[in-house]
């Protein structure tokens, strides 16, 4: 079954192609990266996919439905989860509370803020507005993370003990490694149809990266569908079933890891810098 399907996107800024007619599909269970050079449009792209930015022309079909132009609340509700390239977590709010807003759909008022964020002059006002939407009814939030306990622990486990002994800390005194984990078990926490990724070992060292490799191994063969962009092209290679490679916003190729690798207009625009 197809999952995602993307038909002729299109976005410009001020008169740049940052997206130049893109189509593809992502099958259920699959994993799905995006590559290229800084500026490709891959982070566009995902915008598109995901609702946080409209697409001047072009369609996303979403589990057979059009969804072309919904925003990222209903989106999610969809089931499209996704994370930011930079880490976006509730720093107020505990580790497990973050979870829960991911599972819980009670807790919804804080998401319609969040289609600000790509407006750069609103980025800090609607972080901090939705933080505080959040915190607005605090004992509704403990009392629901009480009774959701379990399943808010069950994701925290995914990751080993990095977030478990964690929970009950505040998200800005995390690390950045555990602030992004945080963001990708709050994505997870509604089981979504597709996880939608930007760079999720953006900033990680190198025993960091190899620990996320082996949670979205793990995930993915749990059969969890993903589309992911990433920078870190050994993680890519091991990870995924097939991977898109854009430049200049237009896909140069897609195949397989070892097609891709040994595509030579991939290595001339990508690899082989
Ligand atoms: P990548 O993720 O591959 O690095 P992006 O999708 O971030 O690429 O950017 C593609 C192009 O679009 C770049 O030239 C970038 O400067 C431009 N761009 C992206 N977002 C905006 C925006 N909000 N306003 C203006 N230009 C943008």
């Amino acid at each position: 079954m197809t999952v995602l399907e993307v038909q002729g996107l299109r976005r410009s800024f001020a008169g740049l192609r940052a997206v130049d007619g893109v189509s593809f599909g992502v099958e259920q269970g699959e994993v799905v990266s995006v590559i290229g050079p800084n500026g490709s449009g891959k982070t566009t792209a995902l915008n598109l996919v995901s609702g946080v930015l409209r697409p001047d022309e072009g369609r996303v079909l979403f589990q057979g439905r059009d969804v072309t132009g919904l925003r990222p609340e209903r989106l999610a509700e969809a089931g499209l989860s996704r994370t930011f390239q930079n880490g976006r977590v509730f720093g107020n709010l505990s580790v497990a509370e973050n979870v829960l807003i991911g599972l819980t759909p009670t807790l919804r008022a804080a998401r319609p803020l969040a289609r600000w964020r790509d407006i750069p002059v609103l980025r800090w006002v609607s972080l901090l507005a939705e933080t505080a939407v959040a915190l607005v009814d605090p004992p509704s939030v403990r009392r629901e993370l009480a009774e959701r306990e379990a399943e808010v622990e069950s994701q925290l486990d995914r990751f080993g003990d990095r977030l478990r002994p964690r929970a009950e800390a505040a998200a800005h005194t995390l690390s950045y490694a555990n602030r992004r984990r945080t963001e990708i078990a709050r994505a997870l926490a509604s089981g979504p149809a597709l996880l939608v990724l930007d760079e999720p070992t953006a900033g990680m060292n190198p025993v960091e990266t190899a620990e996320v490799l082996e949670q979205l191994l793990a995930l993915k063969a749990a059969g969890q569908t993903i589309l992911l962009v990433e920078h870190k092209i050994d993680l890519v290679m091991r990870l995924s079933d097939r991977v898109l490679v854009l430049d200049a916003g237009t896909v140069i190729a897609s195949g397989s890891p070892d097609e891709v690798r040994n595509d030579p207009r991939v290595i001339e625009a990508y690899l082989g810098k």
